[in-house]
C-alpha cells in the first residue's frame, strides 16, 4: 500500500517510519512536486490532523497519514498547544527550532511549576468515508536549561519525559518511542495500517 505522509516535516517522517517498523515508506508530497501548505485552520489538534490528511487526499486520491502535534505547558495557560510549530515567529522572522524552545524557556523563566505535555494527533484517511484517528500524549516537565542531547527534533532538548525520567534529546537512538506521544499513537496506527494492507 502507498502512504502518503501529509507533512513538510522531514524529522516527523523519519520518525513515523522507524515507529512504523520500517515497513511502510511515507511519501511527501514534495517528493513527487506537490504544493502542499493547507490551512490548518481547527481547533484541536484531531481537526488539523483530518484538515491536512483529507487536502492531501483531495490531492492524490490515495491513502494518507498525518501527524498534528505540539507542547501543551501548563504555565502557558496549555499553549503554545495547535500553535507549536509557530510560536514566537511573526511576519518579519520565522524563528528556527532553538530559538523557539530558547524563547520558551525565557517565558518560563522563575516559573516552579513546570508541567507540560506533548499530543500527537494521528489521521489515516483511506477515503472520505474510511477515516481513522488516534491522539496519545506524553506527560513531562519543561527543563530550567537546554540539553545538548541529539535525539528527536524541536523542543526534545528542553522536554523532560517523567516516563523515561530524562530529557528526550538525551535518550539513546530510536529510545524515544518506547515513551513519547508519537509512539505512543503510532504503536495503534501501525496495528490499523497492517490491517488495510492484508485486506
Ligand atoms: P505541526 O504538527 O506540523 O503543526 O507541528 C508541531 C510542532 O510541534 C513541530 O514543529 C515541533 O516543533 C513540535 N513537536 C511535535 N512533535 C514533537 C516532538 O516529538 N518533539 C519535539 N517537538 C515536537
Amino acid at each position: 500500500m502507498k502512504l502518503y505522509f501529509a507533512s513538510g516535516n522531514l524529522h516527523k517522517k523519519m520518525e513515523m517510519e522507524n515507529l512504523l517498523g520500517g515497513e511502510i515508506t511515507l511519501t511527501l508530497p514534495k517528493d513527487e512536486g506537490i504544493f502542499f501548505d493547507p490551512d490548518e485552520n481547527g481547533s484541536s489538534f484531531v481537526e488539523n490532523a483530518i484538515i491536512k490528511a483529507k487536502a492531501l487526499y483531495d490531492i492524490v486520491k490515495a491513502p494518507v497519514l498525518s501527524d498534528d502535534s505540539g507542547l501543551c505547558v501548563k504555565a502557558l495557560n496549555w499553549g503554545p498547544g495547535i500553535h507549536t510549530a509557530r510560536f514566537g515567529d511573526t511576519e518579519e522572522k520565522k524563528l528556527n527550532s532553538r530559538e523557539k524552545y530558547m524563547l520558551l524557556l525565557e517565558e518560563m523563566e522563575g516559573v516552579e511549576d513546570r508541567e507540560a505535555y506533548f499530543t500527537c494527533a494521528l489521521c489515516l484517511y483511506l477515503s472520505p468515508t474510511r477515516i481513522y484517528v488516534i491522539q496519545e500524549e506524553a506527560k513531562g516537565k519543561i527543563a530550567l536549561s537546554p540539553s545538548e542531547g541529539t535525539e528527536g527534533f524541536g523542543y526534545d532538548p528542553v522536554f523532560f519525559s517523567d516516563e523515561a525520567g530524562r530529557i528526550v534529546a538525551d535518550l539513546e537512538k530510536g529510545e524515544k518511542g518506547k515513551y513519547s506521544h508519537r509512539g505512543k499513537a503510532a504503536r495503534v496506527m501501525y496495528d490499523l495500517i497492517k490491517k488495510e494492507i492484508e485486506k
